[in-house]
């Protein structure tokens, strides 16, 4: 088994520090937060940013200051900005990719979510991927339903996108798709014949956390993903402690299947991604 990237979402735009006080929210937070999340294993950090009242941000100079704390406290870190619309104006969804990080998110297509519909017109996907293209950041995929995945294939048929996308099937988000294991094999087999050079993962949300990883790694993924942007707990009856307890457990699991967590400079090799500058 080949290492494996280890994924950690250590923020997000859904849970506030009243739902588990570990989540971080300032950026001074969740540059620690991401700096014992790499000593615990992760490798890949994806970053959404909040205003002072928790409420989700598109501030170029918080995503700034992360990034730069965490590539000052841990500089081998993949950096990922999140791109995802949750509480944010549509036009400034795209305002930090200029900052050039490693990664950024992008939803190919719309989706419903539990309170709200998740709107992705073609026009706004097409200009993030383009700021993507031309700031040199490696797009991650975020198929919420099939015809995502055609959409991202359409990308790169307009040369919006290399044919080497990150792609993450996120599964068990209510009103969306199920996290249940023959839709993953439905889903990646779909995605291995139009988009063959795309490296992948799955992403379990709330409880499906743990066993969405359990498949993506019987099926030989190339990375997982944790952290409390998706889960706050570790089980059903206990809060997580912080997003570094979520990576032991999914280093843990990593090694239940015969494999370990990637070094930094493995996971930039595994997603083909230059070494840290
Ligand atoms: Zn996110």
């Amino acid at each position: 088994m080949n290492p494996v990237v280890v994924a950690v979402a250590i923020t997000g735009s859904v849970p506030r520090k009243k739902d588990n006080p570990a989540v971080p929210t300032l950026p001074a937070e969740q540059v620690e937060s991401t700096h014992e999340a790499f000593e615990a294993g992760a490798t890949l950090v994806h970053i959404h940013v909040r205003n002072d009242d928790e409420s989700p941000s598109s501030d170029p100079e918080r995503f700034a200051a992360v990034q730069e704390g965490v590539r000052r406290h841990c500089p081998d870190m993949i950096v990922q900005f999140s791109t995802g619309g949750r509480g944010r104006d549509q036009a400034a969804r795209g305002s930090s990719l200029s900052l050039r990080p490693d990664m950024a998110s992008l939803s190919t297509g719309s989706v419903n979510f539990p309170t709200i519909v998740y709107e992705n017109a073609t026009s706004l996907v097409e200009d993030l991927a383009t700021k993507m293209r031309d700031n040199g950041v490696l797009p991650e995929i975020e198929i919420f339903d099939l015809s995502h995945i055609h959409a991202a294939r359409r990308l790169v048929d307009a040369g919006l996108m290399k044919e080497t996308p990150h792609v993450q099937f996120v599964m068990g988000v209510k009103n969306a798709m199920p996290a249940e294991e023959h839709l993953l094999d439905i889903l990646l087999a779909e995605t291995r014949r139009i988009l063959p050079k795309a490296t992948w993962t799955a992403a379990g949300i709330g409880a499906n956390q743990a066993r969405v990883m359990d498949w993506a790694l019987a099926r030989g993924a190339s990375a997982v993903r944790t952290g409390l942007e998706d889960n706050v707990r570790v089980a059903k009856d206990r809060l997580a402690a912080s997003n570094a307890e979520l990576v032991r457990v999914a280093v843990d699991l990593i090694g239940r299947h015969g494999g370990r967590a990637a070094s930094p400079a493995e996971a930039r090799a595994a997603l083909g991604l230059p070494a840290a500058a």
